[in-house]
C-alpha cells in the first residue's frame, strides 16, 4: 500500500481553509486601516486589534506592515481592473461607476445630470468638497471653474465621508460683479441673500428660468466666469489661498 502525497488530507484541507479564511480577514481589516488612517496612521497592532486576531498571527501571514500594503494595493487594482476592462472611452461615467458598485454586491444608482429627478447635486457636491458656491449659484471647481457637468452615484457602500473645502471662491465672488452686471434678466443677486436662514449667493430662478426656456439654455453667466477659462481654477486657487495666508 502506498500514500499518494498529491491528494491533500482532510487536515491539510481544512487548515488550508483556515489560512485562507484569516488571511482574507486580515487583509480585508488592513483595507479598512489604511483606507482610514493612511500608511503612516496604520499599524500592524491597529490591523490586528481590527481583525480580532493575535499580532503574532498577523506576522504569521504577512511579515511586515509593507508587504501587507503591496498586497491590498495589488487586490484592490485586480479587482478595479476585472471590473472595468469591459469599460469603452463613450460610456457614462456615473452608469459604470454604478454597474461597478453593485458588482461588488451593493445597491447603486446612476444620477446622470441635468435631469437628476428628486436629487439636488449641488449641495451635495459642495458637502463632497468637490467645490465651492459661486455667485452664479453654480458650483467652482478647482481644476475645471464653473463649466463642467455634475453626475452622482446613490449607494449604501459604506465609504468614508469628504468634507467641504475652501477654495477661495467665496473671496473671488465678493469682489467680482461679472455674472451680476451680465445676466440679462437681472437673476443674479450683487451681494449674499438670507436663504432660508443661511447667509448664501442667490440666483432668483423665477427670472432665471422664463429667459434661460426662451433663448434654448442662457448660460451667459457660467461662460462669462473668469474661472471657467480653461487652464485658469488652478491658478485662482492658489492665488486666492496664498492671498488668504498673508
Ligand atoms: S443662466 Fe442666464 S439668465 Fe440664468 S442666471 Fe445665468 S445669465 Fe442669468
Ligand atoms: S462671474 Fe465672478 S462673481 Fe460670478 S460666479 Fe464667477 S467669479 Fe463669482
Amino acid at each position: 500500500m502506498s500514500i499518494d502525497s498529491s491528494n491533500p488530507t482532510t487536515t491539510e484541507k481544512t487548515t488550508g481553509r483556515i489560512r485562507l479564511k484569516n488571511q482574507e480577514a486580515i487583509l480585508a481589516a488592513a483595507a479598512e486601516e489604511f483606507a482610514c488612517h493612511g500608511y503612516k496612521g496604520t499599524s500592524m497592532n491597529s490591523i490586528a486589534l481590527r481583525v480580532g486576531l493575535p499580532k503574532a498571527n498577523l506576522h504569521y501571514y504577512f511579515s511586515s506592515k509593507q508587504g501587507l500594503y503591496v498586497e491590498v494595493m495589488r487586490n484592490i487594482l485586480e479587482l478595479w481592473d476585472s471590473a472595468f476592462s469591459n469599460l469603452r472611452a463613450e460610456d457614462d461615467p456615473a452608469s459604470a461607476l454604478a454597474n461597478y458598485i453593485r458588482g461588488l454586491g451593493w445597491a447603486a444608482e446612476a444620477r446622470t445630470g441635468p435631469m437628476s429627478g428628486d436629487m439636488t447635486m449641488i449641495p451635495a457636491a459642495i458637502e463632497a468638497g468637490m467645490g465651492q458656491l459661486g455667485k452664479h449659484g453654480s458650483i467652482i471647481n478647482d481644476t475645471w471653474g464653473a463649466s463642467f457637468r455634475l453626475s452622482a452615484v446613490t449607494t449604501d457602500l459604506p465609504l468614508l465621508s469628504d468634507a467641504p473645502r475652501d477654495i477661495g471662491v467665496d473671496d473671488f465672488c465678493t469682489r467680482c460683479q461679472v455674472c451680476s452686471s451680465l445676466c440679462p434678466p437681472d437673476a443674479i443677486f450683487a451681494d449674499k441673500q438670507t436663504v432660508r436662514g443661511e447667509l448664501k449667493w442667490y440666483v432668483d430662478f423665477d427670472k432665471c428660468i422664463p429667459y434661460f426656456n426662451d433663448t434654448l439654455g442662457c448660460g451667459i453667466c457660467i461662460a462669462e466666469c473668469p474661472w471657467s477659462l480653461p487652464g485658469v481654477a488652478p491658478k485662482l486657487t492658489q492665488k486666492m489661498l496664498r492671498r488668504r495666508s498673508r
